[in-house]
């Protein structure tokens, strides 16, 4: 392969051997790339594939179909936090599946996340069972620190920074990292306070917390893509307070996660895909797209869906010895962010996917 490789902008040339990626000549190799543009694999930071419907169990060919899905459109790694179950140890080490980090089973209080979906434990129990999550998804846990469909959600109290605090600290002496959900002002100064890893959505997020989340690594994944479909869920609610509230906060996100960039914290793409045809998987171009409309730079929106996320998450970009998993274009996806929509290769496992 050879092409303008990304970040480094460096003519690079590189070959694959075992399913890794070397600077050192193979004899007899193919060219699968011959110029253009070489990303590492693309990531989609927050994704739940297996299961479309609230309260559907996971299914295993969802699962793998929702998979092809995300390596089809160049997406080589999925962040999962939270499914329906805990995910079956294939997914993410077939060949034609990405490579998955997970989070075990989403978890909330009783009344948090959608009827029969979650594993709801009291808050007595909380930080074991996120201990429990993040040991047997062997990364990560979730919980929801608020809960906000309707207008009951505004008044529920959100989990406490003291309670979310000690869970963090329980799960990061185990090794694990903490995903926390939050909507509200309230649910996302708990979750910036106690540390946690990353911020999903973030909607109600106080800027005045956004040098603190620099500070102390706590990334933000704010899913516009869920939030476009959400302008719907607040139409229909049948409460002029509840789709006051939500269309106020998404107006804000935009300005927020500008600021948050401009603040040094780690913004990164996720969809918060089902697989609904309002949330089809393989979309975190989509995504890439309203990071750039919300004034993020496009190189930094890009990365965002590549090296910025694959780097938060442990994985490397393209250098000599890292997995063979990336993503060419014809032309450079920062100049024209629609390019993202048609790789003209993927390789992944150091095979050619597409
Ligand atoms: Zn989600």
């Amino acid at each position: 392969m050879r092409g303008v490789a990304l970040p480094s902008e460096e003519a690079a040339e590189f070959w694959i051997t075992e399913g890794v990626l070397t600077c050192e000549p193979v004899r007899d190799a193919t060219t699968v790339v011959d110029g253009g543009w070489l990303l590492p694999g693309l990531v989609d930071a927050h994704t739940h594939p297996g299961a479309e419907r609230p309260g559907d169990p996971l299914d295993g060919r969802l699962l793998r179909r929702h998979g092809r899905e995300h390596l089809a459109a160049g997406v080589t790694l999925l962040r999962v936090p939270g499914s329906a179950d805990r995910l079956p140890a294939w997914f993410g080490t077939e060949p034609d599946q990405p490579r998955v980090v997970s989070a075990g089973h989403w978890l909330g209080l009783p009344g948090m996340f959608y009827e029969g979906w979650a594993r709801q434990v009291g808050q007595a129990e909380l930080a074991h069972a996120a201990v429990e999550e993040a040991l047997a998804s062997g990364g990560w846990c979730k919980v929801y620190a608020d809960w906000v469909v309707d207008e009951k959600g505004l008044d529920a109290p959100p989990l406490s920074a003291d309670l979310l605090g000690d869970l963090t600290r329980r799960v990061h002496a185990v090794g694990g990292r903490v995903a926390v959900h939050a909507q509200t002002a309230e649910g996302a100064r708990a979750a910036v306070e106690a540390r946690v890893d990353s911020l999903e959505h973030g909607l109600g997020l106080d800027t005045a917390l956004l040098d603190r989340m620099a500070e102390q690594k706590t990334a933000l994944v704010p899913t516009f893509t869920v939030w476009a479909t959400f302008e719907e869920v607040a139409r229909v609610s049948g409460s002029d307070r509840f789709r006051d509230w939500f269309r106020s906060a998404h107006a804000r996100l935009g300005p927020l996660v500008a600021a948050a960039y401009d603040a040094g914290v780690t913004v990164l793409a996720g969809t918060d895909s089902y697989g609904t045809p309002e949330l089809p998987h393989g979309t975190v171009a989509g995504e890439v797209r309203l990071l750039a409309t919300a004034s993020m730079p496009p190189e930094a929106a890009v990365g965002a869906a590549s090296w910025t996320a694959r780097s938060f998450l442990g994985f490397p970009g393209l250098e000599p010895g890292a997995p063979a998993d990336l993503v060419a274009y014809d032309r450079d996806p920062r100049t024209d962010l629609s390019v993202l929509d048609s790789p003209m290769r993927v390789i992944h496992r150091g095979r050619v996917v597409r």
